[in-house]
């Protein structure tokens, strides 16, 4: 059991993404977890501090003055001296759309190879090898793979790893000047964060889902899956069809062109469960689908299904949360 690297991702503020837990969980099965981060020269300490408690047993803090402005250069530069630096043979980085762009360029910068979008990461029988979790076909099948020589580079799903590691207290702490020179890359010239629309958990590594499809009918009517998302502290999720009616953003989509989730719970409210649209919510561990159509497909996804109108059943599940919550 080695070493195994993981990219923090942080917030604005430096603190770590919420994804942090479940890689350095997902570490701590397979080795040692090594949390890499960039920060700010100088405003690492708090960060440090924050990542003990999720089981990083090392901090590796890569400063850099420019990260703001390089779009993921830092994040190479960082894990290419980590590697070295811990003799790591695997790295794990959240499957983000950020995350994913370092995890290509570090492969090409350390000699290794990228197993995409895991859900679970494991030894083999003999212990020798580590095996990376796929699932696909819509969540149908897993699959498994692994690297053979080289560094191993994985992708981690958000939401998809449950375990967690054991607290450490009074990790050791190094702290470097990152080297971009060996990994140029774009600028950034502007960023800014989009305006936060509510205050519902963002739906990529949501605990839990609400989601509407075209049966919902409206955009007016949408609201009722944003009713029962608030009443349950839920992110609120879209079919295709519902973004593509102009119910909601396409940013809500749920599936193969859209966002893949993981929740605790997912609300599938008026979908019929299309093959794409459950690419991206099948490996959510409970499921509970509303649609006045027996012979829906979800249904044969769902934990717990009810046949019924939306505008009928969710309403009354409304009220009976609420009534419950007292
Ligand atoms: P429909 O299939 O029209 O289903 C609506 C459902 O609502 C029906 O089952 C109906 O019985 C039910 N209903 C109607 N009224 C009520 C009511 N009052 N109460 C209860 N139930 C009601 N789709 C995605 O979602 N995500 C993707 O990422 C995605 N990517 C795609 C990529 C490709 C390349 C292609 C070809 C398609 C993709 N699609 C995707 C589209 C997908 O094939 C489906 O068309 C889409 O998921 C259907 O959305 P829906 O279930 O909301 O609509």
């Amino acid at each position: 059991m080695g070493n195994i690297l993981v990219l923090i991702e942080t917030a604005g503020d430096g603190a770590p993404k919420s994804t942090a837990a479940a890689l350095l969980g997902a570490a701590a099965t397979i080795g040692t977890p090594v949390a890499v981060a960039v920060t700010t020269p100088g405003q690492g300490g708090d960060l440090a501090a924050q990542l003990g408690p999720l089981g990083a047993a090392h901090v590796y803090l890569a400063e850099s003055g420019t990260a703001a402005a390089e779009l993921g250069t830092a994040q190479v530069g960082a894990l290419a001296d980590a590697v070295q630096e811990y003799s790591a043979r695997i790295v794990l980085v959240s499957n983000t759309n950020d995350s994913r762009t370092v995890a290509g360029r570090l492969a090409i910068v350390a000699g290794g190879s990228v197993a995409a979008d895991a859900v679970g990461v494991r030894y083999d029988e003999e212990g020798q090898e580590v095996i990376v979790q796929h699932s696909v076909f819509g969540g149908d099948f897993t699959t498994e793979s692994t690297v053979e020589g080289g560094l191993m580079i994985v992708t981690v799903r958000p939401g998809s790893v449950d375990a967690r590691a054991e607290a450490v207290v009074g990790p050791q702490v190094k702290t470097v000047a990152v080297s971009t020179a060996a990994a140029p890359g774009a600028r950034i010239d502007y960023a800014a964060d989009a305006p936060a629309q509510t205050g519902r958990p963002v739906l990529r590594g949501a605990q839990a889902v609400v989601s509407g499809g075209r049966g919902l009918g409206s955009k007016e009517n949408f609201a009722l899956v944003e009713q029962l998302a608030d009443s349950l502290g839920a992110a609120v999720g879209a079919s295709r069809a519902a973004v593509d009616s102009g119910y909601v953003p396409q940013s809500y989509q749920v599936g193969q062109t859209g966002v893949s989730v993981t929740p605790q719970l997912y609300v599938a409210l008026g979908i019929s469960g299309a093959i794409q649209h459950r690419a991206g919510m099948q490996t959510a561990k409970t499921i509970v689908a509303i649609n006045k159509d027996e012979d829906a497909p979800i249904f044969e996804i769902a934990d717990f299904g009810v046949v019924g109108d939306v505008f009928t059943v969710v309403p009354q599940l409304i009220d009976e949360i609420n009534a419950r919550r007292g």
